[in-house]
């Protein structure tokens, strides 16, 4: 066998191969992209079969030269229509390459035989022109694809190119006579290039394919590993559906997920919006029930009865796959395209390995939200056991005391019943009472403020009033405090709470400073806001407990529990009373130098002003403090 020979030999069998592959997939699929692709295999395949009849029987006969030159003709015609399989081509194109490839077929059996060379040329420059045309549009295609689709698309060109190449060459041995043995083993070696593409890029093997997915997959994987993280399961869901849509090369692609409780598919739309199915509606539904990828190239014909909703979303081609981890379904994974990727099978494979990543990222997910939830439980358990022993430890030391002072009255009261009653130690045991009942109070109230129920009835108040007496009380008992008050300041709040607010912030000024060192407590309405200040020139805060100031428990690092009794919870209650109506509180220190607490509440409008009844303002620098009356003093207030 000569070289010549082996070489159309290996050719012929490369486009045998192709064409048998294309045609099994043809009869499986019936779209036309997979019909006109087998259609054109099958025309190479009789083109090779009726010129080796040729050359066996020495013999051309008229038909089997008319033949050959009508299919070498029908060959470029039947590329332009898989063109147009994978991108609509003009209609006037279409038209006119059909028509061209007509007359071509018709003169081919109505001219006398044998046919002249130069119809024989034109014969197959029609061809090489049309698959110039091919290889350049499936070039341009390639640019818009992605992964392997992409590459199949590119090798779909260089076969197409390669093909008309090497039918130029025969043409150029029609005219040539004396190169056409050279040009033919040019001819040939084209040919079996041009099949190898086809081959790559009709038939690829699967090795070829995993290695062409790999880089997309992996730019997936990498990031998948990072989605569990993002903020919201809307957020993971759209970066799955964009890495799917990515990595497939496909303009849109959708996650839906099973909400086990309603019974319910959800897919999030883009525009933030839910769109909720019944879990067998759809093609999505399909998938989902059915456990299995799935693959249409017509979503209006499998399900005509939702072909409107397919139209919105530009779906003509679905490929769905289910994301389910052990067996469990969570949800499905389709990918849209506006028209039938010739490819599909691949895509099918692809389609199904993202949605199985994203079953992994969707687990992960529900680890780390069931982790976040038991950390929380935990926490919580970790605050009550805190609460707990804190509150035991507090109300320790008094109980302790009040108990002494008892067992010690009654072991007297036995020993000798005629004695006088022990009036200081009565005075002890009413005081240490009065001191856990403060305790109780304050822990019943911090656990209000956990639940955010702090306040009770709200009424129009006077901001100014209350500063006014609260101040005006402590000065009563001696404390050096002054107020300056710009009012009236009037607000909706709920008055004990609002004096309880007060109050602590004023004992807090006056505990931690010095007996004779002045606190200065300013209130001012500024537009629709209450503000008050209380400010001190005591121990101070470190800057490294400002932050934590008002958790619960917080007590400042330069605090002296023997020195200075306290809870940490006062001002915990503070900023949950602030709060609850509607405004904040802050606080500003310098250590060794003093403290400003800075309430801001919401105030009510300058109008509700005339609906109350004029009240004098209140000017307490004006109004002597031995005024206020010595009912005041002794309420409480004291460091
Ligand atoms: P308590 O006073 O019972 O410790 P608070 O919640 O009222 O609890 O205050 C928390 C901590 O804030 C105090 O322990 C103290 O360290 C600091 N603090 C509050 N007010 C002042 C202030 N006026 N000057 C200095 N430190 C203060």
């Amino acid at each position: 066998m000569s070289a010549d020979d082996f070489l159309s030999l290996v050719t012929q069998a490369v486009f045998l191969i192709v064409f048998a592959d294309v045609a099994v997939k043809a009869i499986g699929g019936r779209d036309r992209a997979r019909l006109d692709i087998a259609l054109f295999f099958g025309v190479i395949v009789a083109i090779i079969g009726l010129s080796d009849f040729g050359r066996l029987t020495g013999t051309q006969t008229p038909v089997v030269e008319s033949s050959l030159l009508g299919l070498v003709s029908l060959l470029g015609y039947v590329l332009v229509r898989i063109v147009d399989d994978f991108a609509p081509q003009r209609s006037w194109l279409m038209g006119a390459t059909a028509a061209g490839t007509l007359v071509l077929i018709v003169a081919a059996f109505a001219l006398p035989h044998p046919a002249p060379s130069w119809f024989a040329a034109l014969s197959v420059a029609w061809f090489a022109a049309l698959g110039g045309y091919a290889s350049i549009a499936f070039a341009r295609l390639a640019t818009r694809t992605r992964g392997v689709t992409q590459r199949r698309m590119q090798a779909v060109a260089a076969g197409s190119g390669l093909v008309a190449l090497a039918f130029m060459l025969a043409i150029v041995g029609v005219f040539a006579p004396a190169y056409a043995s050279d040009l033919m083993i040019g001819t040939r070696l084209l040919a079996l290039a041009g099949g190898t593409a086809y081959f790559i890029g009709f038939s690829t093997p699967v090795a070829l394919r995993r290695a062409w997915q790999e880089p997309e997959l992996r730019r997936f994987l990498s990031r998948a590993a990072s989605l569990p993280r993002l903020p919201s399961s809307a957020a993971i869901v759209a970066e799955l559906e964009r890495g799917a849509a990515e990595s497939t090369g496909a303009p849109s692609a959708t996650v839906g997920l099973f909400d086990r409780h309603r019974n319910k598919l959800q897919y999030h739309e883009r525009s933030g919006a839910t769109f909720e199915t019944e879990p067998d509606a759809l093609i999505g539904g399909k998938v989902f029930t059915e456990g299995r990828p799935f693959f249409t190239a017509d979503a209006r014909r499998t399900d005509p009865a939702n072909a409107q909703l397919y139209d919105q979303r530009n779906a003509t081609a679905v490929i769905g796959a289910p994301i389910a981890s052990d067996g469990r379904p969570l949800g499905v994974l389709l990918v849209y395209a506006r028209r039938a990727p010739i490819f599909a099978e691949d895509d099918l494979s692809l389609v199904q390995l993202l949605a199985d990543q994203a079953a992994v990222v969707l687990e992960s997910r529900t680890l780390i939200e069931e982790a976040a939830t038991v950390q929380a439980r935990e926490e919580a358990t970790r605050l009550k056991d805190d609460f707990l022993s804190a509150a035991a430890h507090d109300l320790r030391t008094p109980l302790t005391t009040l108990l002494l002072h008892a067992e010690l009255l009654q072991r007297h009261a036995r020993q000798d019943p005629g004695a006088p009653l022990e009036l200081d130690r009565v005075a002890s045991i009413v005081g240490e009472a009065h001191r856990l009942q403060e305790l109780v109070t304050s822990f019943l109230d911090a656990s209000r403020a956990e639940r955010g129920q702090m306040l009770g009835r709200r009424e129009t108040v006077n901001l100014a009033e209350l500063v006014a007496e609260t101040c005006a009380r402590v000065a009563g008992n001696g404390r050096n405090c002054r107020s300056e008050v710009s009012g009236p300041i009037l607000g909706s709040y709920d008055p004990d709470r609002l004096r309880q607010l007060i109050d602590n912030l004023v004992e807090n000024a006056l505990k931690y400073s010095s007996a004779e060192s002045e606190v200065l407590v300013r209130a001012w309405r500024d537009s629709e806001l209450a503000h008050i200040t209380v400010a001190d020139r005591g121990i101070g805060i470190p800057a490294a407990d400002l932050p934590h100031l008002f958790d619960r428990f917080h007590r400042g690092s330069n605090v002296d529990d023997r020195r200075f009794q306290g809870l940490g919870l006062g001002l915990y209650i503070c900023r949950a009373i602030a709060q609850e109506h509607g405004g904040e509180i802050s606080a500003e220190s310098e250590l060794g130098q003093g403290s400003t607490f800075h309430v801001v509440l919401p105030a009510l409008p300058v109008a509700a002003l005339d609906l109350e009844e004029a009240r004098p303002t209140l000017d307490i620098e004006a109004a002597p403090i031995e005024a206020i009356g010595p009912e005041a003093a002794g309420s409480g207030v004291g460091a």
